[in-house]
């Protein structure tokens, strides 16, 4: 069993319907999401390279001050573990961004 699932004398629900769900009888999904902010290398316009850097550095550094290191990460950077019943698994996964 992944070490991430909840020992087995802990009951499991479901995060959406709140259905009592039992591992090893197959009624669940364990759903990772991983979220990364763009990871790709920053692009610079013009505009941008025109601008005054140490303005808007004071003032990036000012922002992130105010922000512990955990909500500092949580900007880039969220790992979920979501446990889904079956029902609840078939209808997420097919509208997972909820449209
Ligand atoms: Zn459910």
């Amino acid at each position: 069993m992944p070490s991430d699932l909840s020992p087995p004398d802990a009951p499991l629900f479901c995060d959406r319907c709140m259905r009592q769900l039992h591992p090893g009888r197959g009624d669940l999904y364990v759903v990772r999401i991983e979220a990364v902010a763009d990871p790709s290398p920053p692009e610079f316009t013009a505009e941008d390279l025109a601008r005054d850097h140490r303005e808007e550095l004071a003032r990036l550094v000012a922002q992130m001050q105010n922000l512990s290191a955990q909500e500092a990460m949580n900007q880039v950077f969220r790992r979920l573990t979501v446990f889904l019943c079956n029902n609840c698994y078939q209808q997420w996964i097919e509208n997972p961004v909820g449209r």
